[in-house]
């Protein structure tokens, strides 16, 4: 942001005062939910590669504790500071209370661009930053559980559970004081899919309510309905591929080098092997290319997700917008203003703070793995898959029928861990979206869908808070 008066921080905090006044809670409880509860601020020096000693400048907030552990991504960016770093925590705590991942919400950051870096310099600022936080005792499966966020991933993960796990010599579950691990390192299968199979699950339960679909003009269900993406990177290929494996028609996708449209669809693996291949999304068998690329944000449509950038639809395009389901793939993809825009043109926003929430919940699910010690399917799969062969021998038997090779496949199948974590992530995904839904429809005050999310999340923590005797 240029304008040096803004705080992401404060954002936040009129979001939340704004859902908050649809609330009956106590002033000094909201205010204590607002509040960050522990901020560590650090420096410390890592000698580089051509033997300057730099000093790094890094954050960790853990702004609840109304669950433990804290729970939030570390980003490694140029633009990383206090503000941001608290913000981001915050947030984490509405998300978390949302999907009912029972974590308080936490986010780091380092003021570093990754890409300046050799690995090995990456590799010793992560471990230096993992022993700060040892030390202060700000990380552990009990107290605070990092993951990926901006400009880090799988890698870093493996260096943080690696230090930690060499200074917390016979901790028996170390493993699970970070998520978002490869899965030799106790990672869990699912995890690479999980925010854009989520972005799915949500708005095919939106999709299937029938008075949100009769107030939108549109048939119930996902099978035909029209779908843009803006972005095909991970969220937004996932995206693309869960909508058109369930019938919905992808006519337009559009990336930084522009956008395409093809009416009777777009399969997006064949686009992102004609990417490689051709180094652009451009020329696209069958489809038109679009003059510019933010021209996909203004396409007829039913359903636009954008899931690239932050701000991609403000007060100057939203009027031009047309798609009547806006889902929030992307962290905010849309200003306040774009927002109100879209709002009173009666279209259904649908709040990022939820629906991209299938990273976190699945880094849940890989947590309770590293605690349980057991992959997830290995006790039941082999039973389920004996039981199942039983009880259709005996139904074959009885009716003198047999199934089908591929019938049988699937009834038999028992599950494996990617099985589980899809059908944890969906259940999980459904019930944050009629929770909300639930929310906004009983009260016709509340303007959106965003504000009945918050609404959510504030009766959550405060519940939470109370329930701990905190605040009797
Ligand atoms: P990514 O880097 O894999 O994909 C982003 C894609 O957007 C890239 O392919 C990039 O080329 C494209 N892009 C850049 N500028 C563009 C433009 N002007 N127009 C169209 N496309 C453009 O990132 P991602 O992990 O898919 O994340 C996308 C968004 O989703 C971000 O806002 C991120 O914060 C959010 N998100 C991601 C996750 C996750 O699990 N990956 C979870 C929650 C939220």
């Amino acid at each position: 942001m240029s304008n040096t008066n803004y705080s992401f921080f404060k954002s936040v905090e009129t979001s939340f005062d704004k859902a908050a006044k649809f609330t009956k809670w106590d002033k000094g409880l909201l205010e204590q939910i607002k509040a960050c509860n522990s901020i560590y601020s650090m420096r410390f020096p890592v000698r580089m590669d051509d033997g300057r000693i730099e000093v790094i400048e890094a954050y960790r907030v853990q702004h609840s504790q109304h669950k433990s552990p804290c729970k939030g991504g570390i980003r490694f960016s140029d633009e990383v500071n206090q503000d941001e770093v608290m913000a981001l925590a915050s947030l984490m705590t509405y998300k978390c209370a949302i999907v009912n991942v029972p974590f308080g919400g936490g986010k780091g950051g380092i003021k570093i661009n990754p890409k300046k870096y050799s690995a090995y310099e990456l590799e010793k600022i992560t471990r230096r930053y993992t022993a700060e936080l040892v030390k202060k005792n700000f990380i552990g499966p009990g107290i605070d559980v990092p993951a990926p966020d901006y400009g880090t991933g799988e890698r870093e993960m493996a260096w943080i559970v690696d230090t930690y796990a060499s200074l917390k010599p016979g901790e028996i579950d170390a493993a699970g004081c970070v998520t978002g691990k490869p899965v030799t390192q106790g990672g869990v299968r699912g995890r690479k899919e999980a925010t854009g199979l989520g972005v799915f699950y949500g708005i095919r339960e939106v999709c299937n309510m029938p008075e949100i679909m009769k107030k939108l003009d549109l048939k119930t269900g996902i099978e035909g309905k029209t779908v843009v993406v803006q972005g095909l990177g991970n969220v937004g290929y996932h995206s693309a591929k869960f909508f058109r494996e369930a019938g919905a028609i992808v006519t337009s996708i559009a990336e930084y080098e522009g956008a395409i449209y093809k009416a009777d669809g777009i399969n997006e693996e064949e686009l992102f092997l004609h990417r490689k291949t051709t180094g652009s999304i451009l020329n696209f068998p069958g489809a038109t290319n679009l003059a510019k690329n933010t021209d996909a944000l203004e396409l007829e449509c039913d359903i636009l997700v954008p899931a690239a950038l932050e701000n991609v639809i403000n007060g100057e395009n939203a009027p031009r917008v047309k798609a009547k389901i806006i889902a929030e793939a992307a962290n905010g993809p849309l200003t306040p203003e774009a927002d109100e825009i879209l709002t009173a043109k009666g279209s259904v926003v649908v709040p990022d703070m939820y629906l991209n929430a299938g990273g976190v919940t699945v880094s849940y699910f890989e947590w309770l793995k590293n605690l349980s010690h057991v992959r997830y399917g290995r006790m039941e799969k082999r039973f389920t898959e004996n039981l199942n062969t039983h009880i259709l021998t005996q139904m074959e038997k009885l009716t003198e029928k047999t199934v089908g090779d591929k019938e049988r496949s699937k009834i038999l199948h028992g599950p494996d861990e990617v099985d589980l974590v899809h059908s944890g992530l969906e259940e999980t995904m459904v019930s944050a979206t009629r929770e909300i839904m639930d929310i906004w429809l009983s009260n016709p005050d509340i303007p959106d869908m965003r504000t009945a999310a918050y609404v959510n999340a504030i009766n959550k923590v405060a519940t939470s808070y109370t329930e701990l005797g905190i605040f009797p």
